[in-house]
């Protein structure tokens, strides 16, 4: 069965043939680090990760290329630079700033088993590729140096005669209908009210760089233009598959496109374009004001990463998804499940139950049932269809003594009170029985009697 992938540009799924089968080539937007990443943005780095993954299996891990960017210049990082390092000079302090969460990310998104990208380009390390493409733009009439601003005209481009994508076609927008709608209150040197920067002067202590268009005052790069450098350096004018959460359609993969498109005279920058849809918390959206904006690390600190990535799994990537505390005890329960069959047994082949919705534009919730289905019967195959979907990073008394640090319950302590409880119920001492019972209750742990046996959770 062949890869098909559901593309924004086209509203449609399609056959995925990549450009070369040697290269298949990959861009993803990655975060502006300034705060610790939420779990809205562990969305694409565990779903792209996920295709990542599926793209190795299928071409070699030799021949896929995953470039995730670092927006390392940013207002929202100069703001966090001066609040949290009010005596240091602002490029020390925003220096500080992106390593310390750069760092954090890392540590975050390695705990959810995503694999590091093949390469993550700085914004901050490609200013000379953003000034090549600011050149090329003023150049072919795309854009116009004002004010010491350098900015783009989605306007010259959809009169420009040539075979150029037409600028609104990604986000399924009508330029007219743009301009018609655009804010009054539009600064002074645009010439069109829905022109953006690819280029602003910066203000006095802030990064700068020289500028490109013979503007004299040092200057620094809008948002849009980044991407577009950072994608040509490191996959070239028109590559395979560009994603990124659906917020990113418009502006910024529009005005990536078209920064793209005009500077190197292609119809197209990616083949493919794939966005994942948003999560929400409790039903509520994820906002500071509503208190419930949780951080990857938060979590972290409660979960093991798995538990977070398969409960990031079971829904498909360009549905909404509602992030639940009973999902999340749902699926650290089947991670028990998992790790007690599978861990331990020497990994198969993937099963074709699970490639097969994988490749139907990573159906991740069919391939989670079709585990479901292998559990009863061929072990191997689900141990080696779980690593495909990196789960099982660890033998099962790992996972035990990870699970144990995220919740700060010793396993091992439980395991001994309750084998301690059964012998004194087995003597019918049930004063001794309950006083172990409230022991375990005390350190947050419930217990549940059955025929089988008496198994416990984590009491939340
Ligand atoms: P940002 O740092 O806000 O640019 O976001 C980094 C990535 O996370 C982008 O791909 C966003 O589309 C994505 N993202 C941000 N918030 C959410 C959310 N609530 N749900 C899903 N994806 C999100
Ligand atoms: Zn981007």
């Amino acid at each position: 069965m062949e890869l098909r992938l559901h593309d924004t540009l086209s509203r449609e799924k399609r056959s995925f043939v990549p450009l070369d089968a040697k290269n298949v080539r990959m861009y993803v937007c990655g975060p502006t680090v300034y705060d610790f990443a939420h779990i809205g943005n562990a969305r694409p780095v565990i779903v792209f990760d996920v295709l990542f993954r599926l793209l190795r299996h299928l071409y070699g891990e030799a021949h896929v290329k995953y470039v995730r960017n670092i927006t390392d210049v940013d207002d929202k990082i100069n703001d966090r630079a001066a609040r949290d390092f009010p005596g240091l000079p602002l490029n020390e302090a925003i220096r500080k700033v992106t390593e310390q969460t750069g760092k954090q990310f890392h540590a975050d998104v390695d705990a959810l088993g995503a694999l590091r990208p093949s390469v993550e380009p700085r914004a901050t390390e490609h200013i000379g590729e953003m000034r090549e493409i600011i050149e090329r733009l003023v150049k072919g009439g795309f854009a116009y140096v004002a004010e010491d601003h350098v900015l783009f005209s989605p306007q010259a481009m959809n009169v420009a005669k040539s075979d150029l994508p037409r600028y609104g076609a990604l986000s399924n927008r009508s330029l007219d209908e743009m301009v018609a709608g655009a804010r009054v209150d539009v600064a002074p040197y645009k010439k069109g009210n829905t022109d953006f920067v690819l280029w602003k002067p910066s203000k006095p202590g802030e990064p700068s760089w020289p500028s490109p268009a013979g503007i004299k005052a040092e200057g620094r790069p809008g948002w849009h233009i980044e991407c577009s450098a950072m994608a040509w350096k490191h996959l070239g004018e028109h590559f395979d598959i560009h994603g990124g959460g659906i917020d990113l359609v418009f502006p910024h993969h529009e005005n990536e496109v078209a920064q793209t498109c005009c500077a190197f005279h292609r119809e197209r920058m990616a083949n493919y374009w794939m966005h994942n849809g948003f999560l929400q918390v409790e039903s509520e959206k994820m906002s500071k004001s509503l208190g419930n904006f949780i951080t990857i690390h938060e979590l972290l600190a409660d979960w093991p990463g798995e538990v977070l990535r398969l409960n990031m799994l079971k829904t498909h990537y360009r549905s909404p998804i509602d992030w639940t505390m009973k999902g999340l005890e749902e699926s650290a329960k089947t991670l028990d499940d998992w790790y007690r069959v599978a861990a331990d047994v020497e990994p198969g082949r993937p099963a074709a139950s699970v490639v097969e919705p994988l490749l139907d534009d990573l159906n991740t919730p069919l391939a989670i049932a079709a585990l479901h289905g292998l559990r009863g019967g061929d072990v191997g195959a689900l141990a080696g269809s779980l690593r495909l979907l990196g789960f099982l990073s660890d033998s099962a008394g790992q996972w035990e003594s990870r699970k144990q640090q995220a919740s700060g319950v010793d396993t091992k302590e439980v395991e001994r009170l309750i084998a301690e409880r059964t012998a004194a119920r087995a003597r019918k001492d049930f004063k001794e029985s309950d006083r172990i019972r409230d022991q375990l209750a005390a350190m947050g742990v419930a217990i549940k009697d059955s025929k089988d046996g008496t198994t416990w959770e984590i009491a939340r």
